[in-house]
């Protein structure tokens, strides 16, 4: 399948008065039409900031350092971080578009759900009539009884129902790519499994791709074709979803898996020990030495492990090759 996202060597820095962060270092990723990368990692990982990167909403304290993000639709490259404002505010919702975690907080309290699609067509040239008839199959298509909806406020619809209306709108302009940010936080387990199967099945319909960002395993678990660990701003994991979550080869990934809770697992849940790191003052070495059970003296000093190809995948560390000839986690 062609490519509909493509972010190479992506660097993004935070700066205040006195100290400078780096968020995220050298993140590559590309997502093919119609599949699911997830980008997982505790909070503090990078994961957020490079979501945010990619849909060109940094605050105005960060500072893109290198890299590219490119969206591809039909074809065309437009190159995201090269465009101006105006064309990229444009371009945020007709080829890539966000469903922000928690999405209570990204529709306006006063303003009936309606409203918001209306908005959101106005901004792009879409006609009134128009962007009302499809709202009502998005809405209808994500399980929801769109003329109630539509003439509903946000505070009086469940979270569950405020995730879907808020999955719809970002498919209104049809976009190539949705990023989703923690996209079943906060809500109970039969409505996060609910919420993913829509997803699933929106994205068999049309062929939207995802980028979905999460620290919840099973969410990777049940949407991902690719999976991407992060830790301390780096991809230290990347590989297919069944590759990394069934046999992780990073420790860091492993320990990931361990501390998830599994309904086809009696294993217990063991959480990592620590902390992940002050962004402003890693580690030498490898970033994850301090919570391995695995470092030896390399993964103390110099620079972190390059992420170079193991056993059909990419893995940043240095004992990678002791655990494939150990066949897998240790
Ligand atoms: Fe652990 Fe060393 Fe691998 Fe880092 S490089 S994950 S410290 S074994």
């Amino acid at each position: 399948e062609p490519l509909v996202l493509d972010v190479s060597g992506l660097t993004v820095e935070y700066r205040d008065a006195v100290r400078t962060v780096r968020a995220v270092t050298g993140l590559s990723l590309s997502v093919a039409r119609g599949r699911t990368v997830a980008l997982i990692g505790e909070s503090g990982s990078g994961k957020t900031t490079a979501a945010l990167a990619i849909l060109g909403m940094l605050p105005g304290s960060a500072t893109v350092l290198s890299g590219s993000v490119a969206v591809t639709p039909a074809g065309r490259r437009l190159d995201l971080l090269r465009l101006p404002r105006r064309e990229l505010r444009a371009l945020r919702w007709q080829h890539i578009a966000y469903v922000p975690q928690g999405s209570i907080s990204s529709l306006n309290p006063i303003q009936r759900i309606g409203r918001h699609f209306q908005q959101t067509a106005e901004a792009h040239a879409l006609g009134r009539r128009a962007a009302e008839a499809r709202a009502m199959e998005l809405l209808a298509a994500v399980h929801l009884e769109p003329r109630r909806i539509w003439t509903s406020y946000p505070h009086e619809l469940s979270g569950g129902t405020r995730q879907r209306v808020a999955i719809a709108l970002a498919m209104l302009l049809e976009p190539e790519v949705i990023v989703l940010d923690e996209p079943t936080t906060a809500l109970d387990v039969l409505t996060q499994e609910a919420v993913l199967t829509t997803l699933l099945e929106l994205q068999a319909a049309t062929g939207v791709s995802y980028l979905a960002i999460t620290h919840d395993l099973s969410v990777a678990g049940a949407v991902a074709d690719e999976v991407i660990t992060m830790y301390a701003g780096r991809a230290v994991e990347r590989g297919t979803a069944e590759q990394v979550l069934a046999d992780p080869l990073h420790p860091y990934t492993a320990g990931l898996l361990r501390s998830t809770p599994s309904v086809d697992s009696d294993l217990p849940v063991q959480s990592i020990g620590g902390h992940p790191p002050s962004l402003s003052d890693l580690p030498p070495g490898c970033s994850f030495h301090p919570r391995c059970g695995l470092a030896d003296e390399r993964c103390r000093s110099g620079g972190p492990p390059a992420l170079l190809p193991a056993d059909s995948r990419t893995v940043a560390c240095h004992r990678v090759s002791e655990r494939v000839a150990a066949g897998g986690p240790g």
